[in-house]
């Protein structure tokens, strides 16, 4: 193995991490790589066995230093001052192909000084649902951390049931939290949290560091990227289901997946975490709680901001979430000129799929292939629900007039940004059942499914369809 380390947060010293090595997986099994993502790495030539025992911390690459990072965070709005990589190690940071600094994060890697109570490990279900999401939502074009590989083995991790020990490798350009200035913060170590702003800035906001004052600089980004990134949630219908502060990357990547679903039937009050009873992280309260984050970001980055910045930051964070939600939507619609009444257009489109509890994704693909001349019957809606979207229709229709809509043109951007395929909830569940008594054949096939979202794939039609009664409304806990 000849990875490229450039171990720069392990340089930061005994403050910001803990050095550790990994608990290794016994008897270790390779699930699924992302192959593609390998050779980006410099992982190309790397033979099948020295790979299973990588992603099983069975043997460590020559020039890492893994080490479990410190964060704190607000955890359901409420502060716990002491969180940290409890299951999850920074393996090390390499070079890659296109010369960026990537981060190899390996969870599951055992126990750390901030597990609590915590066994450090992770199950197969929750390696594999963080690995087809993070592709998933890649493919789609929503900014992620991504998936390298899965491992699992015999080892019995006790959950509701005994599940089988496995660990997860990601890659990120960056593993920083919200929570990891939080932490600095609220522990007084004000020297630690500007050495932490000023490495953020370094490596990954370097546009900041002419500023008046980098750190307002530093905050206005962040406040951007978390916009713009909640933006895509919304207009993909992707919930993420844990939005704590110590589950939000600093560089506005969607991060640490656990409950998350993406939404079939429109329900903008969908809560896809089980155990989020009061349903603060329901699918519509999603840009508020970025609002509320990045609040709390300002408040841990305070003793170097200047003092009106924070009304500065949430205001750029309202002004970026509604413009790009808003252009988002409007590409979805195929309108490539700004219309007076458009916000109307989609919000009563809205209105009408939750009324009649219409498939998001599916609506939005079939309305790419609509020509000018099709009536409401062209959809695959019953016959009721296709009257009552007829007004909409006509709308729309008048709409694409407006701007001399070329149905061609319009329908292929539109299948560029309308996917048939997303990740599915039941098909993730089938793959997991499969891959849990040892057959991954359904998980590769959902994998290179997911990797091509907005082509037709006509076999792979199946994989697009509103899911069977079992499979609507499967509850998904936090447990992982
Ligand atoms: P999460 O809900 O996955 O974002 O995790 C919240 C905190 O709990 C993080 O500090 C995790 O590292 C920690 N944690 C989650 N699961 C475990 C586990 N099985 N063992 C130890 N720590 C864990
Ligand atoms: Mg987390």
């Amino acid at each position: 193995m000849t990875l490229k380390f450039d171990n720069r947060y392990a340089r930061l010293g005994d403050k910001f991490s803990v050095p550790l090595m990994p608990d290794p997986l016994p008897d270790p099994e390779l699930v699924i790589v992302n192959k593609d993502a390998l050779e980006e790495i410099g992982l190309d030539n790397i033979s099948n066995q020295d790979l299973i025992e990588f992603f099983s911390g069975n043997r460590i690459p020559a020039g890492s230093e893994p080490l479990a990072m410190v964060y704190s965070g607000h955890q359901f709005g409420g502060y716990s001052p002491q969180l940290g990589d409890g299951r999850g190690l920074l393996i090390g940071q390499v070079i890659s192909k296109s010369g960026s600094l990537v981060d190899l994060h390996l969870k599951g890697a055992g126990k750390t000084p901030f597990s609590r109570m915590g066994d450090g490990r992770a199950v197969l279900r929750s390696c594999i649902r963080e690995f087809l999401a993070s592709e998933a939502l890649h493919h789609l074009g929503i900014p992620t951390t991504r998936a390298l590989g899965v491992s699992t083995s015999v080892e019995p991790v006790r959950r509701e049931t005994i599940e089988k020990a496995s660990m997860l490798m990601r890659y990120s350009e960056s593993h920083i939290r919200f929570g990891s200035f939080e932490y600095f913060f609220y522990t007084e170590q004000h020297n630690e949290l500007k050495e932490l702003c000023d490495y953020t800035i370094e490596n990954h906001f370097p546009e900041a560091e002419n500023a008046e004052n980098k750190y307002d600089a530093l905050l206005l980004l962040a406040a951007e990227k978390t916009a713009s990134l909640i933006a895509q949630w919304q207009a993909f219908g992707f919930a993420h289901g844990v939005m704590n502060t110590d589950n939000m990357s600093i560089i506005g990547q969607t991060f640490d997946y656990g409950p998350y679903g993406f939404m079939e039937q429109y329900d903008p009050y969908y809560i896809c975490n089980h155990s989020d009873d009061r349903g603060r992280y329901a699918f519509n309260r999603q840009p508020l709680i970025g609002h509320w984050n990045v609040q709390a970001l300002a408040q841990a980055l305070s003793p170097l901001t200047s003092k009106n910045v924070v009304k500065g930051a949430l205001d750029t964070y309202q002004d970026r979430f509604l413009n790009r939600y808003h252009a988002l939507m409007i590409e979805k619609l195929g309108l490539t000129e700004n219309g007076p009444d458009d916000k109307a257009l989609y919000d009563d489109l809205l209105d009408l799929m939750e009324g009649y509890g219409v498939d998001y994704t599916l609506f939005f693909r079939a309305l790419s292939n609509f020509q000018s001349d099709d009536t409401m019957s062209s959809f695959t809606m019953s016959r009721s629900c296709a009257d009552a979207f007829e007004p909409w229709l006509k709308r729309y229709k008048n709409r694409l007039l407006m701007e001399k809509s070329d149905d061609v043109k319009r329908k292929k951007s539109m299948r560029r940004v309308n996917p048939k395929y997303i990740l599915r909830n039941y098909l993730a569940q089938i793959a997991i059942q499969q891959s849990e008594i040892g057959y991954h054949n359904d998980l590769h096939t959902l994998y290179n499914v997911l990797k091509r979202p907005y082509d037709e794939q006509p076999e792979y039609d199946d994989y697009a369809k509103e899911p069977p009664e079992w499979g609507r409304n499967l509850q998904i806990s936090c447990s992982s």
